[in-house]
């Protein structure tokens, strides 16, 4: 099938044959070996590799997965990913492809199609295209795709014309020009959700600070307000004579109510 597939990819780069001709033609021999092999034993081979493949990736646990037990630096790093954190542009390169992709979208350096694109609006606005990923390099399909790509086009007409759709332009708009923090949640890419998350953290600690700062103000004034009870205290007991005196003397030194609560107390028990 390997051997297959390269020589339709020659024949189509050498220019020896239209698309759509070649289309036809790959239809029928498509149709003529499903007809020497017995569907049955289609379907046997199927399920046979079906079960290999689970075979070699071990039984399937039905136990949940703790993320937090989940090693990231153990996971193998994407070169693309690396790159977008240094803020080069992704390589591009021209792939041709026996049906139509969709139409490309192509993305700013730093920019990635996983963080970048607004998953999820379609969550809540309908599109006539679907979002794809192919080989970390993002297309939009129309809904209306013949699958026949034209000779020297990377798309179909129709999923061509998508470029012409307001609401594909707009978005394509904000996600470059970015999008305000204060818009609906579903309109922003995981990137501006990671910057919300970021920008909402730095305020949550600064809020913090702020509550341990009026805290510590509050526990002084409350101090302020015992100091000020146990003066009147102090001298409704009338245990200190020449009061008058000892407060004069206070507030020429610039003494705190503590401190005269302090004396008067010594002063009442002579040690003043
Ligand atoms: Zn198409």
């Amino acid at each position: 099938m390997q051997g297959l597939l390269t020589m339709l990819t020659k024949f189509i780069q050498a220019g020896h044959v239209q698309a759509d001709v070649l289309e036809g033609k790959t239809a029928r021999l498509v149709r003529a070996m499903e007809a020497l092999i017995p569907k049955a034993t289609i379907l046997t081979q199927a399920r046979s590799i079906r079960e290999a493949s689970a075979a070699s990736q071990g039984a399937v646990s039905n136990e949940p997965i703790d993320v937090d037990k989940l090693d990231e630096h153990a996971l193998p790093v994407r070169d693309s990913a690396s790159n977008s954190a240094k803020g080069k542009a992704p390589a591009r390169t021209r792939r041709i492809y026996l049906e139509c992709p969709g139409l490309r979208i192509l993305f700013g350096p730093g920019q990635n199609p996983y963080t970048t694109y607004a998953w999820a609006m379609h969550v809540h606005h309908e599109t006539p295209w679907d979002p794809m990923m192919i080989r970390d390099e993002m297309f939009v399909r129309s809904w209306n795709c013949n699958d026949i790509v034209p000779d020297n086009h990377e798309a179909c007409i129709p999923c061509e014309a998508l470029v012409r759709n307001n609401v594909l332009r707009n978005m394509l708009k904000r996600m470059k020009e970015g999008i305000h923090e204060n818009s609906p949640h579903h309109y922003q890419p995981i990137a501006g959700l990671l910057g919300i998350i970021h920008i909402k953290s730095a305020r949550i600690n600064v809020l913090r600070l702020l509550k341990l700062n009026d805290n510590r103000a509050l526990l002084h004034r409350q101090r302020q307000i015992e100091d000020s009870k146990r003066f009147v205290l102090a001298v409704a007991s009338g245990k200190v004579t020449r009061i008058s005196a000892l407060v004069r003397t206070a507030v020429k030194r610039g003494s705190s109510v503590r401190a005269m609560v302090v004396s008067m107390e010594k002063a009442a028990v002579d040690l003043y």
